[in-house]
């Protein structure tokens, strides 16, 4: 038994989460990238990136567009 992977610190007896917690966690990395299409965006290049069809720093540009240091809290 561990903590809920969620990050809401409670024990998730069954698996990795509390009930209804795996949306909380999915909303939650949605909100910090920006939005839905920001995630799809990021997923997509880190994909490519790995395939070697989009370059380090092309992936670099994208991270920081997305990450902006003035927004990291
Ligand atoms: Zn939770």
């Amino acid at each position: 038994m561990g903590d809920c992977r969620c990050g809401c610190g409670e024990p998730a007896e069954n698996g990795d989460f509390i009930a209804g917690h795996s949306q909380k966690l999915t909303a939650s990395l949605v909100k910090q990238v920006g939005g839905l299409f920001a995630l799809q965006e990021l997923v997509q290049s880190a994909q490519k990136y790995s395939c070697e069809e989009k370059s380090q720093e092309e992936f670099l540009d994208l991270i920081r567009r997305i990450f902006p240091v003035k927004k990291l809290r």
